[in-house]
């Protein structure tokens, strides 16, 4: 995947700017809270509009504001897992991870769904309703649903923050494993420098609504 970012955002009291070029299959994104991640992800997914330049994925432009293009997020093909997981809550486990799955041509289906349940665990979990299950397990049914719906790219917002250590760690090799079988390029945010050198191998810095360094996830960890 390659990733080329030229965007300006502003709110009120917070400005965000960011110019970068990115190519990988695992790329963080990196700073404390207040920092801008979430703005940035929310850019790439097309659930904010940019108030000027462009964002090309591999090559084609989902924004450009020279051109007037803005491609609608349902367009993007990009799937985002947030920190909590968004389930339908009136749908069963089998009826949330099948969403997007469903609404997909057939001939376009790469990923089988007894294969992601097997290397996610779910199988137990399908016929149940999503309210009765705990957090680890919602958040690899979203997790499921997102890669099931085949996008070109996951954005994934601190997707196991304020889950505990032990569930955290069974998760993420998870993760990995899945988006490496499926080739499916990853998008990692988050506040955790031993979360970031679990999950990518590049890594954006974020302060203040600025990019401060882009570098090797382990160059990363030597300055701090
Ligand atoms: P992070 O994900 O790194 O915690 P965010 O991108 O969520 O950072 O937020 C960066 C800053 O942008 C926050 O300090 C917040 O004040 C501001 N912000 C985010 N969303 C909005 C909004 N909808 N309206 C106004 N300000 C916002
Ligand atoms: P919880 O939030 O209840 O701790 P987990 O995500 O830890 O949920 O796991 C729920 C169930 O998923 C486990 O009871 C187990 O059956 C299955 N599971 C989780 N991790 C593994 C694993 N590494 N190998 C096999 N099964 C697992």
């Amino acid at each position: 995947m390659k990733l080329e970012v030229s965007v300006r955002k502003r709110y009120e009291n917070f400005s965000f700017e960011a110019d970068f070029s990115v190519q990988g299959a695992r790329i963080g994104v990196f700073g404390p809270s207040g920092s801008g991640k979430s703005t940035l992800m929310h850019l790439l997914a097309g659930l904010l509009p940019a108030d000027a330049g462009f964002i090309h994925l591999d090559g084609v432009p989902l924004y450009q504001s020279a051109r007037g293009i803005e491609v609608p997020a349902r367009k993007r093909r990009i799937a985002v897992v947030f920190q909590h997981a968004h389930l339908f809550p009136h749908l069963s486990v089998r009826a949330n991870l099948l969403y997007g799955y469903k609404r997909i041509a057939r001939a376009e289906r790469r990923i089988d769904p007894d294969t992601l349940c097997e290397v996610l665990h779910l199988g137990p979990l399908l016929g149940r309703g999503v309210n009765a299950l705990s957090g680890g397990e919602r958040q690899r049914v979203a997790l499921g649903r997102a890669v099931l719906a085949h996008p070109r790219l996951i954005l994934m917002d601190e997707p196991v923050t304020g889950l505990d250590e032990g569930l955290k760690y069974q998760i993420l090799p998870y993760l990995k494993q899945t988006f490496a079988a499926f080739g499916i390029p990853l998008i990692f945010i988050s506040h955790s420098l031993t979360e970031m050198r679990l999950m990518t191998d590049e890594v954006l810095e974020f302060e203040d609504g600025r990019l401060t360094a882009q570098s090797g996830v382990e160059d990363l960890a030597r300055r701090r």
